[in-house]
């Protein structure tokens, strides 16, 4: 019988996350690795400089390219979601500009589900298009329908499930099954899923892309994207960055490396606090759908359950019809839901949402407004009563002006 080796094993997710991307010894025993702020790297030779040259995405030669911070955190979240390598931008949005772009040249065509985030549809209307890469957004519940979508220059099919906006799921195994036997890239953008909840190479999917922004900084107070891959994707897309000079900076990998630490302890309270408010709001006479789908009942519930680990934090509630200014009233008011973009901080949000303008496949009906929530670490029950006296101030207004 041959012996399991420490090395052999895969680590579980708690494991890997406090200990991947840190080297004590290689800095004085610091738990964390330093901040290295770089842009010149020297040498003492010119053998010594070659040498390193040779093999630029995994040496330190120039501050653009890589430095023993932003290193470190590639090699974690990699390592959590079961990557080789991933590569540290500056947005998330810089994530996904880079990934698609080296995949997708002039010529090429490219599929893209129609529940994508407003920003990455922006890319391809307004920047792709401009470079002769054409797109065709599908509805996101196709999967072999999809087939005939599939042109002849077609490269890539870019997935985000579920939504951020109306939290539409995808079957991604099947797609992606479908994409490879057509010789097709599948890039997904996994900011909701997270490395800790979605692993998507066991799922697929062949580049990841994540708004570290989001749950990987957790703390509402970084910019960056990174995205994941196998060691020949991550070639192409790292090489395609460096063309195009993407650099994240070393504070803002610094703090995300330091947010996921807390990731999954984070994501585990998200979650059970999320699944509370939702639960109350499904109940709720002013509600007429909750869109999450970490809740039994909720559309893309069986996929949720056969597909991830676990859910964030962020979900959406069309209310029942009502006014502008009613929802205003509930909004306007609440004490422990800040009013703005973003999400996966510690702390909840609450933002209105138009869907019915971001999509062109299929089309958004609106019953009634659209509010999206993250719910953070608060305790969920004084995030419900702050709900609950937001619902009666939309009532009050409702009652006062008839719709
Ligand atoms: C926020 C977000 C992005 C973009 O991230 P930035 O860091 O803000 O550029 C991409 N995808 C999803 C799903 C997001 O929510």
């Amino acid at each position: 019988m041959e012996q399991q080796t420490n090395r052999d094993r895969r680590l579980k997710d708690s494991t890997i996350i406090a200990h991947a991307g840190r080297d004590p010894e290689a800095h004085s025993g610091a738990v964390n690795p330093p901040v290295y702020h770089a842009s010149t790297i020297t040498f003492p030779s010119i053998s010594a400089m070659n040498k390193a040259r040779q093999d630029r995405f995994n040496n330190v030669t120039y501050g653009r390219i890589g430095t023993p911070t932003s290193y470190a955190l590639e090699d974690a979240v990699a390592e959590l979601e079961g990557g080789d390598r991933s590569i540290a931008l500056p947005s998330g949005l810089a994530a996904i500009a880079a990934a698609i772009t080296a995949f997708a040249k002039s010529g090429d065509h490219i599929l893209m589900v129609d529940n994508v985030y407003g920003p990455a549809r922006k890319f391809c209307d307004q920047f792709l298009t401009g470079y002769g890469v054409s797109v065709t957004y599908f509805d996101p519940h196709l999967t072999a329908e999809l087939e005939p979508l599939i042109q002849e220059n077609t490269r890539l099919v870019y997935l985000e499930s579920p939504g951020s906006q109306t939290f539409e799921m995808q079957d991604v195994p099947a797609i992606s099954a479908l994409a490879h036997r057509r010789g097709l890239t599948v890039l997904m953008d996994n900011t909701w899923g997270t490395p800790c909840f979605f692993k998507s190479f066991e799922k697929g999917v062949d580049v990841s892309i994540h708004a570290a922004t989001k749950y990987i900084g957790g703390h509402s107070d970084l910019m960056l994207g990174l995205v994941v891959a196998k060691e020949d994707h991550y070639r192409t897309v790292k090489s395609n960055a460096m063309l195009l000079g993407l650099c994240a900076g070393p504070d803002d990998c610094f703090l995300a490396l330091r947010g996921l630490r807390t990731i999954e302890a984070r994501l585990r309270m998200h979650q059970a606090h999320a699944l509370e408010v939702a639960n109350w709001l499904t109940g709720h006479p002013l509600v007429e759908q909750v869109l999450y789908p970490a809740l039994p009942g909720a559309d893309g519930h069986r996929l949720w359950k056969r597909d991830f680990l676990g859910a964030c934090g962020l979900f959406s509630v069309v209310l029942r019809p009502c006014s502008e200014a009613a929802v205003a009233a509930m909004v306007d008011g609440l004490r422990f839901f800040g009013l703005g973009a973003s999400w996966g901080g510690f702390e909840s949000l609450v933002l209105p949402m138009h869907p019915e303008d971001l999509r062109s496949a299929t089309r958004w009906e609106p019953l009634g407004p659209v509010l999206r929530f993250h719910i953070g670490l608060e305790d969920p029950r004084d995030l419900i009563h702050d709900l609950e006296c937001g619902f009666d101030r939309l009532r009050a207004v409702q009652q006062a002006v008839p719709a």
